[in-house]
């Protein structure tokens, strides 16, 4: 079996699952409330997985960031929306939403001014513009900029289109005030991403995305813009066997260097997308070439969705399936101004090889031929 589904949900390392194992045979117990030696250690464990994670994000003020774990990147985008802006929100605000991006980023934002409209205030939700490459159009973006601009939702790298959306380039385009809250459900864990350079105010994230076990994920909050987030009502036990597989996971990536991890999914992607090409009957969603290492926004990651002209995307998932090729093939969960209809999605990590890549070539090269 090719595992090629890694935007869904990643594989994860043998030292995440020992990391694990270890904690859950030899000192398993709650965090925040007993005082005898495994608890505490486990409490303290959660501390340490909290500038695991600013060390791993490049953050350059930790004595004033926050961390929150939650279960992945849809409850973090929806705590930002529901515990940090709602309550800012007035009659008149506005924010920007990335309508082409995964519906996590979307609903939550939604939610809110839905949630305002009730209570008798008018938020504006205006959609983020692009340009005819899927990445953000930073100039239309810094037009509809104006005082009354409460947040920018933007996302690190396209699930669908696998791009790299130049993030880096918000800032400018919002201006020193406007916070601007990432989704790095595709980035995290990817390719390198520096809170110290990349100037957003949120780095929302899946831990599964990134090696760690199921219903991981964490808030970074910079604390710098508006008020410093904090969760509102009671917290309940946090996930600590969940935390400590995040903490393995987030060593496992360091070591391997991420820059590494970047440059071998990179080339994944690169070596499919171009092989893709050369079939008459499928069609590459998203930009068309790989992306010059020195064109002005940066290369398609390790994500690559495309359509066969006369197979269905369902029934050559199923096809792949068949044949060991394990993919996604559905409408992905894109917002409203996503693709109408289904695609195949391919989706790489380190543990994918060009061999995988050239079988899934072959095959549906041979149904090119039929
Ligand atoms: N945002 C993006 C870009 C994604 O690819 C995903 C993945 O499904 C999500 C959000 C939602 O992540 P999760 O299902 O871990 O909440």
């Amino acid at each position: 079996m090719a595992y090629l589904d890694s935007a869904a949900t990643s594989q994860k390392p043998q030292a995440v699952l020992d990391a694990v194992l270890a904690y859950l045979t030899t000192g398993n117990a709650n965090a925040a409330r007993g005082t005898y030696p495994w608890a505490n250690r486990t409490t303290t464990r959660i501390e340490q997985a909290r500038d695991r994670l600013r060390r791993f994000l490049d953050d350059p003020a930790p004595q004033r960031s926050g961390v929150h774990f939650v279960s992945g990147t849809t409850e973090g985008l929806r705590a930002v929306a529901r515990d940090w802006l709602a309550p800012q929100l007035r009659d008149g605000d506005e924010v920007i939403v990335p309508f082409a991006d995964h519906a996590a980023n979307n609903a939550p934002w939604l939610e809110v001014a839905e949630l305002l409209r009730r209570q008798g205030a008018s938020i504006g939700v205006r959609a983020m513009p692009y340009d005819a490459a899927h990445d953000y159009d930073v100039g239309r973006l810094a037009a509809m900029i104006n005082d009354r601009t409460r947040l920018i939702a933007a996302t690190h790298v396209h699930h669908v289109y696998g791009n790299d959306m130049n993030v880096h380039r918000l800032r400018v385009a919002a201006g020193p005030t406007v916070p601007i809250c990432l989704d790095a459900a595709q980035g995290v864990g990817h390719l390198p991403l520096s809170t110290a350079t990349t100037d957003v105010d949120f780095v929302v994230f899946s831990g599964h995305k990134a090696m760690a076990l199921p219903g991981t994920g964490a808030i970074w909050a910079r604390n710098q813009r508006g008020p410093a987030y904090a969760t509102t009502g009671w917290n309940g036990s946090p996930n600590t066997s969940g935390i400590i597989s995040l903490v393995a996971a987030l060593d496992w990536l360091d070591a391997a260097g991420l820059d590494r991890v970047a440059r071998w999914n990179t080339a994944l992607g690169a070596r499919l997308t171009d092989g893709l090409r050369m079939l008459s009957n499928i069609e590459v969603l998203g930009c068309q070439s790989s992306l010059a290492a020195d064109a002005p926004t940066q290369q398609r990651q390790g994500i690559v969705a495309f359509r066969h002209r006369d197979i269905g995307s369902n029934d050559l998932g199923f096809i792949l399936a068949a044949h060991g090729l394990l993919v996604r093939a559905d409408g992905h969960c894109q917002g409203d101004q996503g693709e109408k209809t289904a695609s195949v999605r391919v989706s790489m990590h380190v543990y994918n090889t060009v061999a995988e890549v050239d079988r899934l070539l072959s095959v549906l090269g041979e149904l090119d031929h039929d």
